[in-house]
C-alpha cells in the first residue's frame, strides 16, 4: 500500500511527488507514457520568479529573455524591455526529466507506461487501474495530475472544466529572429495571439492559441513568417494540445486533490501553466502530508488545498479569466487603437517601471490599463467585466 499516488508525471505531479518524498511519504507516480518529458507542445516559458522559487538548474534553460515585441493585427510594435532577465526559455522535455529525476532522488517511484483509467474508493484507500500494466495499486489517497482533458476528474466526481483554448506549435529553423514576438489579430489567432520563440541553434518555436482550426492559423502564420525571410519552414510536424481557462469548481474530495492542468490552474491571459501549478503542488503535497499524520484523508480535512490554493491564485485567475473574454471581443481596429493608446501615453513604459506588476501576476497590470479613461475609451460599448474598485 502507498501512502500516495500521483497520476500523471509532468511538472505538477513530478513536484507534489518529490514534496512527499521528500517528507517521507511512500509515493509512487504513474505515467502514460514510456518516460517523462513527452509535452512538445508546450513554448516552456517561464518567469524568473519560478526559475529561482524552485530552483530551475540552468541545465534545462535554453536561454534567457529580457525583451519582447508585441505587433498589432496592422504591423505597429510595442516594445517591452527591462533591464533584468524577465522569463526563461526552458529545454520542456529537459525540464520534466529533471523534475522526475528530483522526485526519484528524494524517493519516489516511477512506473511507465501505466495509463490510469479507473478508480475505486475502498474502505482502506483507493484502488487505481492502470491500462497495459493491467493490475490495480492501492494508496491512502490519490493526486490528479494527468493534464487537462482528464476524465480522471469527473471519475473522482471532481467535475471538468468548460473553458478551454487549443494550442498548436512547431519547431522551425529561423534565419532572422533574436526576440519573442507575440502576434494579436483576428487573422493571426482570433481573440488569443500567436508566437515567435528563438530557442537556440538556429531555431524557434512557432505557434498560437485558438479556439478552432489553430492548424490553418499556424499555416497562415508560418507563411507568413516564411515570406518575411524570417524561418525556414521546417519538415516538422506540428503538436497539438488544450489548455484549460477555468480552474474546477472542486479540486478535493474524499482521498483525493487534482493539480495543475488537470484542475486548471493556468494563467487565462497566456495559457502559462507550468508555475501555477508547481505552486498548487506544494500546497497539495503539504495538505497531504498533513492529513497522512492525522490519518484524515476525508474530503473536509482535505478542503484546505482548495482554500489555500484560491487564496494565493483566485484573484488572479479570475481577473485574468474576465480580462481574457473581453480580449476575445475586441476587433483588429480596437486591437491597432489600444497599441497606439499605450504608445502615445506610455502606458507601457509606466507599466514596465511599475514594481507590482511582473511576467507572472497579471491582475494589476489589467487594472492598471483598464483605469485608464484612454483604454475606456477605445473599449467604447464593451462593457467592462470588472468593478471599477481599486483594490480589486
Ligand atoms: C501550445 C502550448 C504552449 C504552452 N506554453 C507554455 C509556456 O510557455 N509556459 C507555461 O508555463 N505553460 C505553457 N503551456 C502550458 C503547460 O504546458 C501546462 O500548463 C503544463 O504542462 C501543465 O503541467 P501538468 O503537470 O499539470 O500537466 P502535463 O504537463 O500535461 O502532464 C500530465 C502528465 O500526465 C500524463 N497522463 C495523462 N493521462 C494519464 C493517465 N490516464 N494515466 C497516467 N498518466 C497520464 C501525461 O502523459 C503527462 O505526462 C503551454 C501549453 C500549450 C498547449
Amino acid at each position: 500500500m502507498y501512502d500516495v499516488i500521483v497520476i500523471g508525471g509532468g511538472p505538477a505531479g513530478s513536484r507534489t511527488a518529490y514534496m512527499l518524498a521528500r517528507q517521507g511519504w511512500k509515493a509512487v507516480v504513474l505515467e502514460k507514457g514510456n518516460g517523462v518529458g513527452e509535452k512538445l507542445s508546450c513554448t516552456g516559458i517561464i518567469g524568473q520568479e519560478c526559475v529561482r522559487i524552485f530552483d530551475i538548474d540552468d541545465s534545462v534553460i535554453l536561454r534567457r529573455v529580457k525583451s519582447a515585441r508585441l505587433l498589432s493585427p496592422s504591423g505597429k510594435m510595442l516594445y517591452i524591455k527591462r533591464e533584468e532577465y524577465q522569463a526563461s526559455i526552458l529545454d520542456r522535455a529537459a525540464f520534466d526529466i529533471a523534475m522526475a529525476q528530483r522526485a526519484q532522488n528524494a524517493g519516489a517511484q516511477y512506473v511507465f507506461d501505466s495509463a490510469v483509467h479507473d478508480m475505486r474508493m475502498t474502505r482502506e484507500g483507493v484502488e487505481v487501474y492502470c491500462r497495459k500494466r493491467g493490475d490495480s495499486l492501492m494508496a491512502r489517497a490519490v493526486v490528479i495530475a494527468s493534464g487537462y482533458g482528464t476524465r480522471l476528474t469527473e471519475v473522482m466526481r471532481l467535475g471538468k472544466t468548460d473553458d478551454f483554448v487549443a494550442g498548436v506549435q512547431i519547431e522551425v529553423p529561423v534565419k532572422e529572429a533574436d526576440e519573442v514576438e507575440v502576434y494579436f489579430g483576428r487573422e493571426t489567432a482570433p481573440g488569443f495571439f500567436g508566437w515567435l520563440v528563438p530557442t537556440a541553434d538556429g531555431k524557434a518555436r512557432v505557434g498560437l492559441l485558438a479556439h478552432k482550426t489553430p492548424d490553418e492559423y499556424l499555416k497562415k502564420l508560418l507563411d507568413l513568417l516564411a515570406s518575411q525571410g524570417r524561418i525556414v519552414p521546417g519538415e516538422g510536424k506540428p503538436s497539438y494540445d488544450a489548455i484549460p481557462l477555468k480552474p474546477l469548481r472542486r479540486t478535493y474530495g474524499d482521498r483525493v486533490l487534482a493539480v495543475g492542468d488537470a484542475a486548471g490552474q493556468v494563467k487565462p491571459t497566456t495559457g502559462g501553466g507550468i508555475y501555477y501549478g508547481m505552486l498548487c503542488a506544494d500546497i497539495a503535497a503539504d495538505t497531504l502530508s498533513n492529513a497522512l499524520h492525522r490519518d484524515d484523508l476525508s474530503a473536509k480535512n482535505l478542503s484546505r488545498y482548495d482554500r489555500e490554493w484560491r487564496r494565493k491564485l483566485g484573484h488572479e485567475l479570475m481577473v485574468g479569466y474576465r480580462a481574457r473574454k473581453l480580449f476575445e471581443r475586441l476587433s483588429d481596429q480596437q486591437i491597432d487603437r489600444l497599441f497606439d493608446v499605450i504608445e502615445k501615453n506610455h502606458i507601457d513604459t509606466t507599466l514596465l517601471e511599475a514594481t507590482d506588476v511582473s511576467f507572472d501576476w497579471h491582475s494589476r497590470a489589467i487594472m492598471k490599463l483598464l483605469r485608464r479613461a484612454v483604454v475606456a475609451r477605445v473599449l467604447g460599448s464593451i462593457r467592462l467585466p470588472f468593478r471599477s474598485s481599486k483594490n480589486i
